[in-house]
């Protein structure tokens, strides 16, 4: 039997040195002023245990993270068939927000997790549901069994005033044809994706359905089919930390999903999922310290997909 209080002491007291060594994101003012020392870690699971440490119940700015939800939820609207004819299922090896791509690649996003790919998720949504904004915080209030998880207003509107290269990408898919919907509804709902706030429980519990074959461990409700839930797994392999994948694969080797607002979750199928949140980020945008941390988790339960 693993003690994860034990594991995550030990983890908490390893990673303080380094939580000063990343950059917190500056692109919007909400971003930057999150204190770099903040650390939260939680362990949840298949048998409904929780275990946390530090700023576990401190809510931040999921980002990229919510790309899990839109990309579950695109692939139950549309199957993965249709899915694959619209985003690719390579490592992009590029930044997440590039547009070098997109252009050699005629408009297809590499994979569901970039910048691009994620709004021909948003696109997918919007063509299947009235309010695609409202639909995606039921989704995640589901989830995570948190019927408190909403946007950030603030974090939504910097999002829109400060993105212009989500604008450029969103105008490039669209002179592609891969975006149906009017580019400005697919921005809106991208930047309030973006802007939901969670905490590393919510964060962990919102993932558990990817860690039990599809099906959310409480409630009992089939979410994706078996088959569904573990090519989603191996796009987070594959995909989910961006240029920096290889790395990730390497050191924590888990399916696992980062955004910028330092925030990390990742799971173990039929054992666990586990999250984390250290806003110092790596020059690939995602979490340095919250990398190490799952590193550490990794190492010191003996635990692996591998
Ligand atoms: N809001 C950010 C963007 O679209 C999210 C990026 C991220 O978390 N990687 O640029």
């Amino acid at each position: 039997m693993v003690d994860y209080n034990q594991v995550l002491k030990e983890i908490h007291e390893e990673v303080t040195p380094v939580l000063s060594q990343g950059r917190v994101a500056d692109y919007i003012p909400k971003l930057a002023s999150v204190p770099a020392d903040k650390f939260g870690m939680a362990v949840h699971t298949l048998d409904g245990d929780i275990y946390t440490t530090g700023d576990a119940r401190e809510n931040f700015s999921i980002q990229s993270i919510s790309k899990v939800y839109t990309l579950t939820l695109a692939m139950t609207y549309i199957g993965e068939e249709k899915l694959l004819a619209r985003v690719g299922r390579e490592p992009s090896g590029t930044p997440f927000n590039s547009l070098v791509q997109l252009e050699y690649e005629n408009g297809i996003p590499r994979n569901p997790f970039i910048n691009a790919g994620a709004l021909v998720l948003v696109d997918i949504i919007l063509s299947h549901c009235r309010d695609a904004a409202d639909t995606i915080r039921s989704f995640v209030r589901e989830r995570a069994d948190n019927p408190n998880i909403d946007f950030d207003p603030e974090v939504a509107a910097s999002e829109k005033d400060t993105g212009f290269r989500n604008a450029a990408m969103a105008n490039f898919l669209k002179s592609y044809g891969n975006l149906h919907n009017p580019v400005e509804a697919v921005l809106d709902t991208y930047y309030h994706q973006c802007a939901l706030r969670m905490n590393c429980i919510d964060l962990a519990k919102s993932v558990m359905f990817l860690a039990n074959h599809g099906v959310s461990p409480w409630s009992g409700k089939q979410i994706l089919t078996r088959s569904q839930a573990k090519r989603i797994n191996s796009l987070l392999l594959t995909c989910g930390t961006y240029d920096a994948v290889g790395d990730f694969a390497y050191r924590v080797g888990l399916p696992g999903k980062s955004g910028v607002g330092g925030g990390i979750a990742a799971l173990i199928p039929e054992k666990l999922s586990v999250s984390v949140w250290a806003p110092g980020l790596n020059p690939n945008g995602n979490s340095l310290a919250g990398t190490l941390a799952l590193e550490l988790f990794t190492t010191k339960t003996g635990m692996s997909i591998f």
